[in-house]
């Protein structure tokens, strides 16, 4: 099915102020090379890299969990990058290259700069690669393919993530300025398995109240929610781990929320969104 891609700045803008829930728009998809530029231990668990590069000028990111795939080489070392086709989109060819989704942290057009933030775990392809990267490693990067865009007309939101959710929420704190005036509330919830996690910066704004709950014993999104006193006009993002999130939908659907909820990873699980 194809998809407008056209005027993606102006369509996100329009539904931001005038829309409700979530739509999809499409942006142009590319794939760009790009160069690690900087390194920086954000947490002892989340490791932040810059990557410039000149064709970074032209990439499209107008809301806060828009994500890029890292494309990595085959198993062999060969590169099997996808190419541009018809429509504003790739073509990914066989064999298909192992790819990862990060989130684009911050975006810097005319610095030609995306900030990506992993949160480094025990051996993981991506999060590997990051530990390992140092100035100067070359990346292969596609997308953003578009928007999952949330309408600033909502009276509260609900953020309920886990750390892998932290670059989304930083950025759409940061670039919530429409909160005052709009006067909505806003609930952050974000399941850690390390006290170490919980020094990630997040922008302070009023009205939002944050909450960081250790998941030792298993996620607390679910038991958080529920005693959560919001508005019927509530909007929930939801971002994390697969199953942690099954909670996060029961009490969505319990209430009829607008809601965006995406499985970031899946323990166990290599390469989910793959
Ligand atoms: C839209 C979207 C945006 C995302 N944004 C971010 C982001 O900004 N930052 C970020 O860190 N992640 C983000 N993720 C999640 C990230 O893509 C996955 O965690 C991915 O699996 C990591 O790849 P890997 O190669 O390190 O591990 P994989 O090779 O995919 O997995 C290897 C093993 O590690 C486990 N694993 C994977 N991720 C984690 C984790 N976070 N903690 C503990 N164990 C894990 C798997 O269950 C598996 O057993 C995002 C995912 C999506 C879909």
């Amino acid at each position: 099915m194809t998809m407008d891609r056209d005027r993606p700045a102006e369509r996100v803008a329009e539904h931001h102020a005038r829309g409700r829930g979530l739509t999809r728009i499409g942006y142009p998809i590319e794939v760009r090379p790009a160069t690690v530029s900087g390194i920086d231990w954000v947490t002892p668990r989340m490791l932040r890299l810059t990557l410039t590069g000149d064709e970074i000028a032209g990439l499209h990111s107008y809301v806060a969990d828009d994500h890029v795939k890292l494309v990595f080489p085959l198993a062999d070392g060969t590169r099997n990058d996808p190419v541009p086709a018809e429509g504003q989109m790739l073509e990914w060819r066989r064999p298909h290259p192992p790819t990862r989704t990060y989130t684009i942290r911050r975006f810097d057009r005319a610095a030609r700069e995306i900030d990506l933030d992993f949160v480094v775990h025990d051996a993981g392809l991506a999060s590997d690669w990051a530990r390992a990267a140092t100035v100067g490693a070359e990346a292969v990067i596609a997308g953003p393919p578009g928007a999952k865009a949330f309408a600033h007309t909502h009276r509260h939101y609900v953020l309920a993530v886990d750390t892998t959710g932290l670059p989304a929420v930083a950025r759409w704190l940061e670039e919530a300025d429409w909160l005052a005036d709009a006067g909505a509330g806003v609930d952050v919830l974000i399941d850690h398995d390390d006290a170490e996690e919980t020094t990630y910066p997040l922008p302070e704004r009023d009205g939002v109240r944050l909450r960081w709950l250790d998941r030792a014993r298993g996620s607390r999104l679910g038991e958080e929610l529920r005693a959560l006193d919001v508005p019927e006009d509530t909007f929930v993002l939801g971002a994390g781990e697969a199953e942690d999130l099954k909670q996060v939908r029961a009490w969505v659907s319990e209430h009829g929320y607008a809601a965006s909820i995406t499985g970031y990873w899946k323990r166990g699980v290599a390469g989910l969104d793959d």
